[in-house]
Formats: C-alpha cells, structure tokens, sequence
C-alpha cells in the first residue's frame, strides 16, 4: 500500500482543511513538551504568527530516564486543545501506547508514532483503527525499508493518511544528536507516495543546525518541517538545546518560504 506501484501520484493528507503533500511546505512547531498552559498558549501564538499551520507539543513524553519530566498526560491535552480553540492551529501530538489512543484521538488532529515506538507493531495497528492522520517518525535505528513497512502496518488496518518523518538515526558520529538523513526524503519519494516531512530538531539536537538543515530539507524535497520551539529555550524542561527562540523560528518561515517557491 506504501509503495509507487499501488499508488502512482502523491498522497495529499487533509487534517480538516490544512493538507500535507504535495510540496505545500506544512509546518509543525512548537514546544518538545506541554509544560504549562502559559507556556503552551504563548508558544501557540508565536508558532501560528510566523506561519506554522501546526502546533506540536508532547502531553505523553517518552524520556531516556524515568526521573525525567514525563509530560503532563491528559491535562496537556487540554491545554493542546484550548491551544488549537485560541489560535485555529491544527494539534500533532505523540501517542505511546495502546491503552491511551482513545484518549490522545478525542483531542488530536494528528496522531505521532515517536521514533521509539516505530515497531510497536500493536500500536501502529491501534492507531490505524482510527480515522486519525498519523505522522510516523523514523526509529532510532530503521532502515528505510523498515520504516515503510511500519506504515505498511498502519495503512493495512484501513487508514491511508499517513505521513512520513525523518528525524535522524544513530550513527558513530556524537557531535550532533542523531544524523538528519536528507536522503532517505529521496529515496522515499521515489519509493512511495507518501508525504514526508523532516525533524531538523531532533536531527540535529543542536538549535544551531536547524536552521541550515531546515532549508536544506525543503531544496531536497521534503513536504514540511517539524521544528521544536520554545519562548525561552534555556527553560525547556526537555530538549532545550534543540529548541529555536521565536525570532529564529521566524527566519526559518521565511526562508523555507522563498526556498519552497523556487524548487
Ligand atoms: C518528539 O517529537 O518530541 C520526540 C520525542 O521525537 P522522537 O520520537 O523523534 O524522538
Ligand atoms: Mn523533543
């Protein structure tokens, strides 16, 4: 179902009115978590002034260590959801299991598999139940062929609105946090009708780099971004060093926009 051979032209995924494909340079932005209603809402505005058609932000967040702030679950949906009541963005936020894709579906446009859930194979097939659009993330560690496949998953129970997301994959290189792999949106295109949108942020785990990285996705093809920001980056409760302030944000929109008109 993912492949060029069952479906030849691109697939176009319409989240109630905003579409994702089709080289329409999609944005998804904001914070990595959900840490308070202030942050969230003043986050939202400064996303949805520059442009971004999307607020992300995790209420579930998956962490390396289980001291680590775990999100604020069902509340920060609440405030995802008055977010999207306040400012008209569209909400992408991670589901992480099965047991709360019921919950995270009754306030979500879009549904995030997160990177380490790429094989859950029982969630990709939960979540292809429900007539929610799924952004998949890449796993740590997939292949190409792998992270197809697990969208082969989602769309084998009936939901065909699924977008792909590069953002990065282990390698013996520890300067940046992942390496952001700009050809895997090559080789996808050509592989699969499926919209692909690139994850800078977690790419590179360096704010620096998002910028660059940003514009290089959009020469190379990718339908969007997703990028981490923050309106104070160094408070981040996570992924703050990854995260752009709103003024870099800006520069991004902007200069994706002039990228997006030429290529
Ligand atoms: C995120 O988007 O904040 C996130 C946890 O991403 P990933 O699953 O790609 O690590
Ligand atoms: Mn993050």
């Amino acid at each position: 179902l993912v492949g060029r051979d069952f479906k030849q032209e691109d697939t176009i995924i319409d989240v109630g009115g905003v579409q994702i494909g089709g080289r329409q340079l999609t944005v998804m932005a904001g914070p990595c978590a959900v840490e308070s209603r202030e942050q969230l809402l003043e986050s939202a505005h400064i996303v949805k002034a520059a442009g971004a058609q999307f607020l992300r932000g995790g209420a579930y967040k998956p962490r390396t260590s289980p001291y680590a702030f775990q999100g604020l679950e069902k509340q920060g949906l609440e405030f995802l959801a008055e977010a999207r009541e306040k400012t008209g963005l569209k909400i992408v936020t991670e589901v992480v299991d099965v047991e709360s894709v019921a919950t995270v579906s009754a306030y979500a446009d879009m549904l995030q598999i997160g990177a380490r859930n790429m094989q859950n194979f029982q969630l990709l097939k939960a979540v292809g139940r429900t007539n929610k659009p799924v952004l998949l993330k890449r796993g740590l560690a997939a292949t190409i062929n792998e992270w197809l496949n697990a969208a082969e998953y989602i769309m084998s129970e009936g939901n065909y609105n699924v977008a792909l997301c590069e953002r990065g994959i282990r390698t013996f290189e520890d300067y940046t946090r992942n390496t952001l792999d700009l050809s895997a949106v090559a080789a996808v295109k050509s592989i699969s009708h499926l919209p692909i949108i690139v994850d800078p942020s977690h790419g590179t785990g360096k704010w620096k780099l998002v910028r660059p990285m940003s514009r290089a996705a959009i020469a190379g093809g990718a339908d969007g971004l997703m990028i981490e920001v923050h309106p104070d980056p160094s408070r981040a409760l996570s992924d703050g060093k990854q995260s752009l302030t709103p003024e870099n944000f800006s520069l991004v929109m902007q200069e994706v926009a002039q990228i997006g008109a030429v290529v």
